[in-house]
């Protein structure tokens, strides 16, 4: 299928430019996050309760199929009762921020149809996509790749990401109001005299 699949995710070190704070910077296709040890320590925690769950859900599964006798549509019912239960159980989780790209950053997307290229600024700090749909050309409907920020900074910008209010991004759909919630930043084209009013 696609290389993304097997692509790495990098995990290193820096200090902020702006702070001086230590951050946990997360790299790969799709994903670029720098977070403050805290959440990077949450992040962590959040990974390894998933991946103790996950084996979990595989015994219980297998126990199901095994022990009990259960076909597969019954195992699959009863392990998704068994979750249900587990997270009413546990209760709501503290959620990791998802800090992301600085404000003021530069970035170029590039359409893997049209080849067309758009630049792109942060109007504040907030989470972008890999993948946008394109708007280089008119009709096109390519999609547009992140250049990850690697590209020469002094690029005047056509457009910008900004974060919606929740009742804008509502108007877009639930997925944009996830997105909006979880630190997600919107595409518009560029206001020239919008200046990080968040
Ligand atoms: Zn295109």
């Amino acid at each position: 299928m696609s290389d993304q699949e097997l692509a790495t995710i990098n995990v290193t070190t820096l200090i902020s430019n702006r702070d001086q704070s230590g951050r946990v910077h997360i790299e790969g296709p799709g994903v670029k996050l720098q977070l403050i040890a805290d959440d990077a320590r949450a992040l962590a925690g959040n990974i390894a309760e998933a991946a103790t769950f996950a084996e979990a859900d595989a015994f219980l599964f297998a126990f199901a199929r095994q022990t009990i006798g259960a076909d597969v549509n019954a195992a699959a019912v009863l392990l998704s009762e068994f979750r249900e239960f587990r997270e009413a159980r546990i209760g709501p989780r503290p959620e990791v921020p998802a800090m992301a790209e600085e404000s003021g950053r530069v970035n170029q997307y590039v359409c893997r149809g049209s080849r067309g290229v758009i630049t792109t600024a942060n109007l504040v700090e907030g989470t972008t996509p890999f993948l946008v749909e394109c708007r280089a050309k008119v009709g096109c409907t390519g999609m547009m790749e992140s250049q990850f920020y690697r590209v020469d900074q002094s690029l005047a910008p056509g457009f910008e990401w900004f974060r919606p209010s929740l009742r804008e991004a509502g108007k877009l759909g639930n997925a944009m109001v996830e997105h909006v919630k979880a630190g997600g930043l919107d595409l518009r084209p560029a206001t020239p005299t919008a200046g990080g009013r968040d």
